[in-house]
């Protein structure tokens, strides 16, 4: 069937108005395998299906809005990284990217390790089996209790991010006779190419202690003078959805320049460097994302190169990938509702769902592609913009796309790379009930973290 090179839209003329997309893509119909997980595709009858199963099935069983997430494609993800890195190397998944009991056994099965932020999260992993010693925790204000919870479970690292937390870990430490593993986070003042406010590298923030101005190398001063402490490497994360490995070069130079004063000043070489996470994904087919075992390799040159130059043995390197991992590995389905032409400009279709199930694009102005996934359509494009159903006019989904002009209430509609941090960001705005997640593996679907009730809020709410 023949498509005109513009988009009929609601009417609208031959002007486009401003926004995030290109030209309508040449085939609506067609699912890019950049950006949906690797068991989706269309059936015979046009129905999307994950893993074998029609999400129209998946709609009729667990309701929407909802993630499912291709358990598959996950492990293959986790197996992935794992490999690229190898044996003298370790792969910390951050977990809150988005962490449950299943997520937790999946990471253990695959050989990957686990970074935690919170004592939430430290409860889930140590509840779901991760070997303490496989669990890094981080955090910029760790409370006494939860410092005290990590030390006592035996997590492998405390990862330093202040002066009084050195002292606060050591202490706590002593107190219950042992030696806690800590690394010291830096920030090393590199900006990852990324939005302003989720980028972390800046020297004017929250985390880290500064490369610059001699604080980290104090910071190191104090941390081999405590018994509590064993002092294994330096920590730096230099942002998020990372695309090329020009900022981690920068960085490891600066860490290993911290190395080697330190092997000078105290003739100490740290046997470990993690350089963190922020791997980049596809959301839309514009991002190219590179593959785990290019990254490995270009993070391992660059270390090893300035090992060289610094004289110093070449340290045990780790990475923090979470949105890299899991991201890809889910989309959120829909159901659309109310459908508002705006003459014009684009049309407003509405979902059951919203900012309270992915708030990235309110929050980051994040894009992401949507497609019709109950069924195939010949109509032509449509600037669209995808809205949730609470009281706020940020409440966009997606931004600016193209679905076709025949689209209705009761289709479903699917927005994919939605595993990462965005059933871990939910909230209950408009006392919306959060999503379930529902895993999807050969032909089976199950509910991993079930969708939250009205009970769950009453019972929440003590009157
Ligand atoms: C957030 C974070 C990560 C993971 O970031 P992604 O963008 O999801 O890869 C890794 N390490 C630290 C310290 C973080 O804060």
């Amino acid at each position: 069937m023949s498509r005109s090179a513009h988009p009929a839209g609601p009417r609208h003329a031959d002007v486009l108005p401003e926004g995030h997309y290109s030209a309508p893509p040449a085939d609506l119909n067609r699912l890019d395998e950049k950006v949906w997980s690797r068991t989706v595709s269309r059936d015979e009858d046009g129905v999307v299906t994950l893993g074998g199963i029609p999400v129209t099935a998946l709609a009729e069983e667990f309701g929407t809005p909802a993630y499912f997430l291709d358990e598959t494609d996950f492990r293959a993800r986790c197996r992935a990284w794992a490999d690229a890195f190898g044996e003298d190397a370790d792969v910390f998944y951050a977990g809150k990217a988005f962490l449950s009991r299943a997520v937790v056994r999946w990471l253990h099965e695959e050989g990957l390790n686990l970074d935690v932020c919170s004592g939430g999260e430290l409860t889930t992993a140590l509840d779901a089996g991760m070997p303490a010693e496989r669990i890094a925790f981080h955090g910029n204000n760790k409370s006494a209790d939860e410092i005290e919870k990590a030390v006592r479970a035996g997590v492998g690292r405390i990862v330093l991010d202040s002066f009084q937390e050195i002292v606060r870990v050591a202490h706590i430490a002593q107190s219950l006779g042992t030696r806690q593993k800590v690394q010291i986070r830096v920030t090393v003042g590199v900006e990852a190419h990324t939005h302003e406010f989720i980028a972390t590298a800046h020297e004017d923030q929250k985390f880290g202690i500064a490369l610059a101005g001699g604080q980290a190398a104090e910071a190191v001063r104090r941390a081999l003078k405590l018994d509590g402490l064993e002092l294994i490497g330096i920590h730096s994360h230099i942002g998020s959805q990372i695309f090329d490995t020009s900022g981690f070069e920068v960085a490891a130079h600066r860490v290993i320049g911290l190395l080697k004063q330190i092997r000078d000043e105290h003739g100490v070489e740290l046997p470990e460097i993690d350089l963190g996470g922020g791997l980049g994904i596809a959301y839309t087919a514009a991002d190219d994302p590179r593959e785990p075992h290019e990254i490995a390799k270009a993070l391992r040159d660059i270390v090893t190169r300035e090992c060289e130059a610094a004289g110093l043995r070449t340290p045990r390197i780790s990475v923090e990938p979470g949105r890299a991992i899991v991201g890809p590995t889910a989309f959120t389905l829909y159901e659309v509702g109310t459908i508002k032409p705006l003459d014009g400009l684009r049309t407003y279709v509405s979902v059951d769902g919203g900012m309270s199930d992915n708030i990235r694009t309110a929050l980051y102005d994040a894009e992401y592609t949507v497609a019709l996934v109950s069924r195939t359509s010949e109509a032509e494009p449509m600037l669209s913009r995808v809205v949730g159903k609470h009281c706020e006019s940020g409440d966009i989904v997606v931004k600016d796309a193209f679905l076709p002009a025949d689209l209705a209430p009761g289709d479903l509609i699917a927005v994919p790379a939605t595993g990462a941090y965005c059933r871990s960001m939910a909230s209950n705005y408009n006392h919306a009930l959060r999503p379930p997640v529902v895993a999807v593996a050969d032909g089976t679907a199950r509910v991993i973290v079930r969708r939250e009730t009205e009970e769950d809020l009453l019972r929440l709410d003590v009157g």
